[in-house]
């Protein structure tokens, strides 16, 4: 059957998703498709009250359901009933995805919505695995480390990949016993209703997932700062994140842990396969059109190499085939808004201002829509503001090195350390580079995740703190209580 569709036949879900049912909101944010830059919807704002009556609704769901306390195998069993609908429902979904952000249908069904259940089924199998760990003790007494859920948990999500965010933040929080609400970016919603409700129909109680739209500013503060809400798991911007810090200081003290923002470099070696190497670096910048927190932005390149490095990758970048999301032959994305295209093309401009040399790409494609041709920039400083600051966009950078230790320095980036791929094919050098560089994730001789649920993602230094995705994510939906009892 063909993938393609026409978007205009598409209806949205309405409204926020609280105990069960859509509830109508009152304002709206204006939306526009990426693709063609259509207004086409609403995105209305939860304000305070109506966060408070979320987080309500899920208490009462958490008490009245049993959720945490009934046999943790009958959480496992709903939740692959629930990842079963996602994969039944995957084609809705992904036209729910493919209108709004800039996901392409072809990458879709197989990729985003596949991986989602995935995830889902991946955090449902802990339900049931965790036992409390008895403890020696100095005495006579029995001592015990037991885990319990947090109760009702908050999540923040972005717009780059709004449906595997959802897995990433619902999985381990309700396979751990917990409620939870969750606010997805204001500008790409409607997927993450849509699984919210497949949850209610796969038999997961009402009220345990709640969905709340809004900004940042009002419902994300609202979030943040209730008191009810135990803990926050937020995955955005650096920005947005030391707001949320702030504001959860200010409003009291509670468990966090922040996905935030990157710079990541890819170091290339002469010794590395070049094929292999170019591939990695082209498919991690062209995919999502940049918009990832983990794209190889920056490549720093072995000063020998670096002519047929960059002939592999004009040739890839010339490759692509821009479209509209629900066209099936598209494999280019569109930039998420008119806003960041042009946050995009102001850096690449100052960027150049400051003596960058754009090899390929440069500016918007002309088309409808929001899309940005494929960038190479060369001549850039380790001041430049395209080496700097994080893009999130098509746009890599090339610097070159002599030696380990100036490839080291120069991917050493002051504030960001969530991801770095090295290529070489000496496992001496790999293996002690890996050790050195500030990164939550090292990608050696590949650069991606693929569908590695077990290993945690998450970043150094400013990238964030706490992971999601691995144990972690589950335990982080834990806290520990230390019991000691007199025999
Ligand atoms: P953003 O920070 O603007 O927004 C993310 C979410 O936070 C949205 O839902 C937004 O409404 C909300 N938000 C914004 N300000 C808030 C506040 N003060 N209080 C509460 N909520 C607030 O980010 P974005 O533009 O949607 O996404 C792009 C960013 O996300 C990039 O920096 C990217 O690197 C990062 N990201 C990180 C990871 C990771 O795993 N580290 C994954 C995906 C995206």
């Amino acid at each position: 059957m063909p993938l393609s569709f026409d978007p205009d036949t598409i209806r949205m879900p309405k409204g926020h998703f609280i105990g069960g049912r859509y509830v109508d909101g009152k304002d709206g944010l204006p939306m526009r498709r990426p693709s063609d830059a259509l207004a086409f919807a609403n995105c209305p704002i939860a304000d305070a009250d109506l966060v408070d009556e979320a987080v309500s609704v899920a208490k009462r769901a958490l008490r009245e359901s049993g959720w945490s306390t009934r046999r943790p195998r009958e959480r496992t069993n709903a939740m692959h009933r629930w990842a079963d609908l996602i994969e039944a429902e995957g084609e809705t979904l992904a036209r729910l995805e493919a209108v709004s952000s800039t996901r392409p249908i072809s990458q879709l069904i197989q990729g985003d919505v596949a991986v989602t259940a995935e995830q889902i089924r991946f955090f449902a199998e802990f339900a049931d695995k965790e036992g409390s760990d008895l403890v020696p003790t100095g005495d006579d007494s029995l001592g015990m480390i037991m885990t319990e859920p947090y109760g009702v948990v908050g999540a923040i999500t972005p717009w780059n990949f709004p449906l595997s965010m959802a897995g990433w933040k619902l999985g381990p929080a309700l396979a751990a016993g917990n409620a939870i609400v969750l606010k997805p970016s204001e500008m790409t919603p409607f997927s993450t209703l849509y699984v919210a409700e497949l949850a209610v129909r796969a038999g997961i109680p009402a009220g345990l997932i709640n969905i709340v739209l809004g900004d940042g500013q009002t419902t994300g503060n609202a979030m943040t700062g209730h008191p009810d809400i135990a803990k926050i798991s937020f995955t955005g911007s650096t920005a947005a994140g030391s707001t949320i810090m702030a504001n959860i200081a200010r409003t009291g003290v509670k468990p966090m842990t922040l996905e935030l923002g990157g710079k990541s470099p890819q170091i290339v070696f002469a010794d590395a396969d070049l094929t292999l190497t170019a591939n990695a670096i082209a498919n991690s910048i062209l995919i999502n059109a940049g918009q990832a927190c983990v794209a190889g932005s920056r490549v720093i390149v072995e000063e020998s190499v670096m002519e047929p490095l960059v002939t592999s990758l004009l040739a890839r970048m010339a490759a692509i085939t821009p479209g509209p999301t629900w066209d099936e032959t598209s494999d280019y994305s569109p930039v998420i808004s008119e806003r960041q295209i042009g946050r995009i093309d102001a850096i690449v401009r100052a960027a150049r201002g400051a003596g960058a040399e754009c090899l390929a790409g440069g500016k918007y494609l002309d088309r409808k829509g929001y899309f940005y041709a494929p960038t190479l920039l060369s001549n850039v400083g380790p001041d430049s503001p395209a080496v700097v600051e994080e893009i999130f966009g098509p746009v890599l950078t090339l610097q070159t090195f002599t030696d380990e230790e100036e490839a080291l320095a120069l991917a050493d980036h002051p504030i960001y350390g969530l991801a770095a791929g090295l290529f070489t094919r000496d496992l001496s050098r790999a293996i002690r580079l890996t050790r050195r560089l500030q990164a939550g994730t090292v990608w050696v001789n590949r650069y991606s995740r693929s569908r590695d649920h077990i290993l945690p993602t998450g970043g150094y230094k400013q990238s964030g703190i706490g992971k999601d995705l691995g144990c972690e994510a589950y335990q982080a939906n834990r806290k520990s209580k230390s019991v000691l009892i007199n025999i």
